[in-house]
């Protein structure tokens, strides 16, 4: 993507203000999936002197800056499991020292790990002019974003993990899965190739293919829904095995 122009405002108030009176503007987290668009823009508004890189956490949940970058989730020790393991075999650690995770919840990608970690949590986002909405309706919804997304809220989880299949190391995932339990019990289901969505009404005595049976998977070039929803099956089952989620 080429800019004609972009501004590095110093604080949320003056990059709202530009993006109030620029509707076009594009807001640039890491930089790194829109490096790869081939298309122009006026301007963009370059979040990264705004203070938005930390991971805070109070009794219930963890808060994290849109602009903390996936290396930082990765290493920061106390963040939910599935969460770690959704984004630490993302592209190589160089990637990672650049995606940022607002970068990524804002781009809504299908193949999308971290999204699918993030929505089985029951995250929240914080945007400047919108306020707090739940991850689920920002991926349901088709609206054009025209604001700056501050923070995730994300609820601290008895048990997480999460699964992906890949080809190879550095693929994007063909299909992944997230489980959280805590006060709830929540199962995302991603890559489908569709956004990340959540399994409806989780009975703790259904198996893998029962609790999946109402989820959509697609063909792509990739490969076929019959397959990734196969292979869901199978990733579902191997943790409803461990025991863990539901005791
Ligand atoms: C080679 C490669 C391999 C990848 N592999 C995977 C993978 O296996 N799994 C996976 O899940 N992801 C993968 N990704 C995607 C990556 O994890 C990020 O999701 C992606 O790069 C976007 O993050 P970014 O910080 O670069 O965002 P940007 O490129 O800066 O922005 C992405 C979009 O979000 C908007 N945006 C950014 N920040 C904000 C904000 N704070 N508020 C509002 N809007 C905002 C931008 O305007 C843009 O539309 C890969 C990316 C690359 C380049």
């Amino acid at each position: 993507m080429n800019f004609k122009e972009i501004v590095q405002p110093s604080s949320l108030e003056e990059a709202c203000k530009v993006l109030a009176n620029h509707h076009k503007a594009v807001i640039i987290g890491g930089g790194v999936f829109l490096r790869l668009q081939k298309r122009e823009a006026e301007l963009g508004i370059d979040l990264s002197r705004l203070s938005l890189s930390y991971i805070k956490e109070d009794e219930k949940v963890f808060h994290i800056g849109s602009m903390t970058t996936l290396r930082d989730v990765e290493t920061s020790g106390n963040l939910p499991r599935c969460l770690v393991e959704s984004v630490r075999q993302i592209g190589g650690v160089g990637l990672r020292n650049m995606v940022t995770v607002g970068g990524s919840v804002c781009g809504r990608y299908p193949f999308s790990d971290i999204n699918t970690a993030l929505l089985s949590l029951g995250a929240r986002l914080i945007f400047s002019n919108k306020g707090e909405i739940s991850l689920e309706q920002f991926l349901d919804e088709n609206y054009i974003l025209n604001d700056i997304l501050t923070s995730i809220v994300v609820p601290k989880a008895e048990y997480s993990t999460c699964r992906y299949f890949k080809h190879t190391y550095t693929d994007f995932s063909l299909v992944n899965l997230s489980v959280a339990s805590g006060d709830n019990i929540r199962i995302a289901v991603g890559a489908r190739p569709g956004r990340a969505i959540l399994v409806s009404d989780i009975n703790t005595g259904h198996t893998a293919e029962e609790l999946l049976a109402h989820i959509e998977f697609k063909d792509d070039i990739r490969g076929s829904g019959a397959y990734r929803r196969h292979i869901a099956e199978v990733m579902l089952s191997e943790v409803l095995e461990e025991g863990l989620l539901w005791k």
